[in-house]
């Protein structure tokens, strides 16, 4: 009998995924094709069996387009070797793996030809019987392939089984990010793409981000969840930890929402303090729009994070609308002269303190004349961490310009950049909550 506590996957159709590139599988460059397409498959209701990662060598293509067959999988997409160059196989291995023929398409040859004279005013010097060559073997197709029009000069491909014989359907797209992206955009409507992937179940993916509890809670929770009776079995639940909060991201049948929201109220109302965004925002944006809303801005002065804050901050388009200005402040001295932080207090509890933090926060705010100041002064390491105040202990203060301010410190875990990274998120979390209201009015 099936258990309704653990997920027994979506009526299945899968596919694999298979990454080609001697310098991807050295890790001279990191595969950025993969990840995005396994997760572009996932949306389209397609179980991803796996990445898989080869070198230019035929035998290791064919070798992988083999392993995906043997395990019944309905699509494999590639990435790379489309090119014009002699390392450039995929085409012909695909098409010898699919059983057919490859075949000249002149109209394209064509098309390829226009693109490459118009790339070629810039290499005067290049040989034009050589440049013929290589447009030829780039319209080379199977028969029976439906073309991917070229984003840059190498066209992609969709081969399905040849006639009569069983297997998957192959798409081939190029291994550069920029020409891969828009190809399988423009794929999306290619017939022998969609009768491969026809029966995925359409599937809704929604998110909650908490903040401040360890990931283990989060297992406590689902099967308490579970143990109340939610039927879990439909919903495909990850947890994940990154940049500091944990993801809770579902996937599910339109048939399984109401499992889906029985779920979320349950993580919701046990977790009212932490589960910052119920429908997956992330902190920055929420920030971004709290302070937009009340037309507020925010300035930061911070220490052991040198400008990570600020460049958060910043990295949304549009964040001109409410963020100021922030200062590096690493010395005492700087501390002083340029937030205005009193010596006394540094001398007497120490930069890394929550006095200092308050008065970073409070003095940035004063002097850029924002609604809102953060600071932040901690201990990133290796060195400079004693018994009293260790490594990865962080200051941080919010103030507000109507009187409120929210002071902690949190004691991080990992290295260097992690706790500086750790930190900004930190900051974020904190400066949200007196965005929502929370923070001591002054005594
Ligand atoms: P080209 O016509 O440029 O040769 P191609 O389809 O033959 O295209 P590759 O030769 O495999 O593709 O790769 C060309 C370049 O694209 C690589 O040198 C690399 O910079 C980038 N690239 C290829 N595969 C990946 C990948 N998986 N992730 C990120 N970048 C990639
Ligand atoms: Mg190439």
């Amino acid at each position: 009998m099936p258990d309704a506590a653990v997920y027994q996957g979506h009526a299945a159709v899968r596919a694999g995924i298979l990454v080609t590139g001697t310098e991807v599988l050295t890790g001279i460059i990191s595969d950025r094709n993969g990840p995005w397409l396994s997760e572009q498959l996932a949306g389209l209701g397609v179980d991803v069996l796996g990445v898989l990662v080869v070198g230019d060598r035929p035998d290791d293509l064919r070798s992988g387009l083999a392993y995906f067959a043997a395990q019944g999988v309905s699509l494999i997409v590639t990435s790379g070797g489309l090119g014009p160059t002699a390392d450039d196989l995929t085409a012909e291995i695909v098409a010898g793996f699919c059983g057919r023929s490859l075949e000249l398409d002149a109209g394209l040859e064509g098309r390829i030809a226009e693109i490459v004279s118009r790339l070629r005013v810039r290499f005067p010097g290049v040989d034009p019987e050589a440049l013929r060559e290589a447009n030829r073997k780039q319209a080379l197709v199977p028969v029976g392939a439906s073309v991917l029009e070229p984003v840059g000069t190498a066209p992609g491909l969709v081969v399905p089984p040849g006639d009569g014989a069983v297997g998957p359907t192959v798409m081939v797209l190029p291994g550069p990010p920029g020409e891969l992206k828009p190809m399988w955009d423009s794929a999306q409507s290619v017939s022998a793409f969609r009768s491969a992937i026809a029966g995925a179940p359409e599937l809704r993916r929604e998110m909650i981000r908490l903040f401040g509890i360890p990931e283990a809670e989060i297992s406590v929770t689902l099967r308490a969840a579970a143990e109340a009776g939610i039927d879990l079995s439909a919903l495909e639940i990850t947890t994940c930890l990154r940049r500091g909060e944990i993801e809770v991201s579902t996937r599910f049948a339109p048939a399984a929402a109401g499992s889906y929201d029985a779920l979320r109220q349950f993580i919701l109302s046990r977790h009212a303090d932490v589960a910052f965004a119920p429908d997956g925002e992330t902190v920055d944006q929420l920030v971004a729009e709290a302070l937009v809303a009340d037309g507020s801005s925010v300035a930061v002065a911070e220490s052991c994070t040198g400008g990570l804050l600020g460049a958060r901050l910043t990295e949304r388009a549009g964040s001109s609308a409410y963020f100021v200005g922030g200062a590096v402040v690493y010395s005492d001295e700087a501390k002083t002269s340029q937030v205005g932080v009193p010596a006394a207090l540094i001398s007497s509890h120490g930069a890394v303190s929550g006095e200092v933090a308050l008065a970073l926060a409070f003095g940035v705010r004063e002097r850029f004349g924002a609604s809102f100041g953060v600071g932040v002064t901690g201990i990133a390491g290796p060195g400079g961490g004693t018994a009293e105040k260790p490594v990865g202990l962080v200051w941080f203060a919010v103030s507000s310009s109507d009187g409120r301010s929210l002071v902690r410190s949190v004691k991080m875990p990992g290295g260097r950049a992690a706790v500086r990274e750790r930190s900004t998120t930190v900051a974020m979390h904190l400066l949200l909550r007196v965005l929502r209201g929370e923070g001591d009015a002054p005594a």
